[in-house]
């Protein structure tokens, strides 16, 4: 499994092209200005030891993830948040915020497409009796965009004539989906057009994978909820679990009572413990981040170079953490699966399988040899296994084992020839 003379020659090779157009140069001034926001924040909270003290029961007065909390809106330049390791996934994070804004008659209104698969449910697109946004009868209209941005015309056409449109709902991230991961700024520009024609509705993001890419998140540019989870880029590869929303005070309090009852909101919640890890990840995710990027960049130059389908190309500026490589084979996206996991540092001596996973019509292969389960800002990578044969390839906690893991994927496929 070593990596022989011949891939660290071309790594280096990789490595000076790159750093000669100056990409990973652009991706750590980013970090450096996150960075920058983070520790700004740190410091006008008084962050100290006693705010780790794990509170437990109800978990009032919890200065700690009260102040952890006010940290996040301030980093994200909004006024309040919610940030919680008992926030299980993203999707319940995102089911939290919807159920806490819409009310019966309301419609949610997505202007990126259908949303990410697992929301299915929440909207009542697929299933029934599971208490769906559809159940309790909020309604769900959506409109794809158009030239790889938000169609704002088509946008604001709907919201002159459907007056029972509550929420604009905008996935930043391209998921699994075939188009552009959209930018803070490009969310901020339908954010404020959606704005001026109707003051009253929510601008909802999905945030996931997107958290520290940009200068400034969408919430900076005018949306009024940012949504996202802890075992990904906000939770910077420490928080074990949870979390968060954050956005104007309003919405939050609104979100705040779904999360625990009305009446309650924000002001309970034992944290047990975890809220040092929370205050960690915070503080090493605009670096971690930029480990993450730097690795798909890495990899976007490597298998271009080996003369592979990728995207986004090395130079391109990245809204996300996500890296497509298209391996053409069955074999090819088995063994760059297998290489991923080999140079992961959980379960390396275990080889990725293709699985028929519930709720996906094709077999799809993961590769993930990660400290936290699931974690994908942990080096990960999967694709459903069917024609062009792609890999979504995410994360990455240092760029030197981040490289190691493309090297031995690269390494694999060629062998295989
Ligand atoms: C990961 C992700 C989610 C939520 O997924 P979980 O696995 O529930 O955390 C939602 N939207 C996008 C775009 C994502 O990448």
């Amino acid at each position: 499994m070593k990596i022989n003379e011949k891939w660290l020659e071309t790594a280096k090779e990789v490595e000076k092209e790159l750093s000669e157009k100056g990409v990973f140069q652009r991706l750590e001034d980013i970090a450096f200005r996150n960075q920058m926001r983070v520790m700004d924040a740190f410091r006008e909270f008084q962050v100290s030891e006693s705010h780790f003290c794990p509170t437990t029961g109800y978990g009032y007065d919890d200065r700690g993830r009260d102040t952890l909390e006010e940290i996040f809106a301030r980093v994200f330049e909004t006024e309040d948040a919610i940030v919680r390791h008992n926030i299980i996934s993203g999707t319940q994070a995102l089911c939290i915020g919807l159920f806490g804004i819409l009310r019966t008659g309301d419609t949610m209104f997505s202007v990126t497409g259908k949303p990410y698969d697992t929301l299915d449910e929440v909207i009542g697109l697929r299933g029934e009796g599971m208490g769906s946004l559809k159940d309790y009868g909020i309604n769900y209209k959506e409109i794809a965009m158009s030239g790889g941005d938000i169609d704002i015309e088509a946008m604001k056409k709907q919201l002159l004539e459907d007056s029972s449109i509550k929420m604009v709902y905008i996935q930043r991230s391209k998921g699994y989906a075939v188009r552009p991961t959209l930018s803070s700024e490009q969310i901020g520009k339908a954010a404020q057009a959606a704005h001026e024609i109707r003051p009253d509705v929510y601008v909802f993001v999905d945030n996931c994978y997107g958290e520290f890419c940009d200068e400034h998140e969408p919430t900076y540019y005018g949306a009024d909820i940012i949504v996202g989870s802890l075992i990904k880029n906000a939770g910077g590869g420490m928080a074990e679990t949870g979390g968060y929303i954050a956005g104007t005070k309003k919405a939050i309090e609104l979100i705040s009572y779904r999360l625990t009852t009305p009446g309650i909101g924000k002001e309970a919640g034992a944290s047990l413990g975890q809220t040092k890890l929370m205050y960690k990840g915070l503080f090493y995710a605009p670096h971690t981040v930029c480990q993450a990027l730097k690795t798909g960049v890495f990899a976007a130059k490597l298998f271009e170079k080996l003369g592979y389908d990728i995207y986004p190309i090395a130079e391109e500026e990245r809204h996300d953490i996500i890296q497509t490589i298209t391996l053409g084979t069955k074999e090819g996206l088995l063994g760059f699966c297998a290489g991923i996991q080999a140079g992961s540092p959980v379960d390396s001596h275990v080889t990725p399988e293709a699985w028929d996973m519930p709720g996906y019509a094709d077999a799809v292969v993961m590769a993930a040899g990660a400290f936290t389960s699931g974690a994908s800002i942990e080096l990960s990578a999967d694709g459903p296994v069917k024609a062009p044969y792609t890999a979504y390839l995410q994360g990455g906690l240092t760029y030197e084992s981040g490289k190691i893991g493309i090297l031995l994927a690269a390494k694999i496929i060629s062998e295989q020839e």
